[in-house]
């Protein structure tokens, strides 16, 4: 993945983060292969993650398990008696809470402070894909190469319009991004436009741990924009704090929300 960089400050940005992580993790350009006249920082050691790929395939292997069921429950058809969580048939020792932006306001997590943004996605086809980099390039968006002339781009940030439809603002902010970004790409057709909203937290930290007034509820929210590299780091914290009682980062604790 190349971070480009136009303007003198960014040049500078980059240059220093790649003299001190060294070339081994990212590699200063002053002209980025496969890229006309640009420059910019390339990472090495480095792979896209197919996030919902990786989702679809594991959903399908837990439902064959019996391991997984798609179901809305709500927190009033919850109850918890004789040291275990029961809804329906099914009971639970503990229950670990991960609603995304749909916890904001909701029982019983309705102290955490989320500001949800709003994020939209194209994916587009290209008619001159052999002008395009073969990896991935971020400036004021990205574009993922997925193949077959194919490219996805993102993202927008939107803290005030949060319905979940895409727009027209925003495709036409992102079009405009990618053509300064790309401008050889030639002409090229919409061929998807995806609208989500991401549980984003003031503070910019996810909200983990215990849930203060119900011990054997555990919360995981917050990942904001960046939850899916986040959360391999964390979520074993989390992990540990259920099974052996140990503390997760502080900086990420609810425990706070809730002192207030
Ligand atoms: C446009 C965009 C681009 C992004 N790009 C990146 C990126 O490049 N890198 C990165 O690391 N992150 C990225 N993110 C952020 C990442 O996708 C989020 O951090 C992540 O989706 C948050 O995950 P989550 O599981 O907490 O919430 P969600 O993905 O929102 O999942 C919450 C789930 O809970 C379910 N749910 C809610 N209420 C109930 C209920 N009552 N009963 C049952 N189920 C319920 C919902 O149906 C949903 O499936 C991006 C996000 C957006 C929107």
């Amino acid at each position: 993945m190349a971070f480009v960089a136009d303007s003198e400050q960014d040049k500078f940005h980059w240059k220093k983060a790649a003299e001190k992580l060294g070339s081994h993790w990212l590699e200063w350009h002053d002209t980025l292969p496969e890229m006309t006249e640009r420059s910019g920082a390339l990472t090495r050691q480095s792979a896209r993650l197919d996030v919902a790929g990786l989702c679809a395939h594991y959903q399908q292997q837990w439902m064959t398990q019996g391991r997984y069921l798609k179901q809305e429950i709500q927190w009033e058809e919850l109850e918890f008696k004789n040291g275990y969580w029961h809804w329906g048939h099914i009971r639970a020792r503990m229950l670990v809470f991960c609603h995304g932006a749909f916890a904001r306001g909701r029982k019983p997590q309705e102290v955490l402070p989320f500001h949800l943004t709003r994020g939209e996605l194209l994916s587009i086809r290209v008619s001159n894909p052999q002008h395009m980099p073969s990896y991935i390039v971020k400036k004021k968006v990205f574009s993922i190469p997925l193949g077959g002339g194919v490219y996805r781009i993102g993202s927008t940030y939107d803290w005030n319009n949060l319905t979940p439809e895409p727009t027209e603002i925003g495709r036409e902010s992102l079009l405009q991004h990618f053509c300064d970004l790309v401008p050889d790409a030639g002409s090229f057709e919409i061929i998807a436009h995806d609208s989500a909203i991401r549980p984003t937290v003031g503070r910019r930290r996810p909200f983990m741990g215990q849930h203060p007034e119900f011990p054997q509820l555990f919360i995981c929210n917050g990942w904001g924009s960046k939850g899916a590299s986040l959360a391999a780091v964390l979520i074993p914290e989390l992990v540990s704090c259920m099974l052996h009682g140990t503390p997760v980062h502080p900086e990420t604790d609810i425990a706070v929300y809730w002192k207030k």
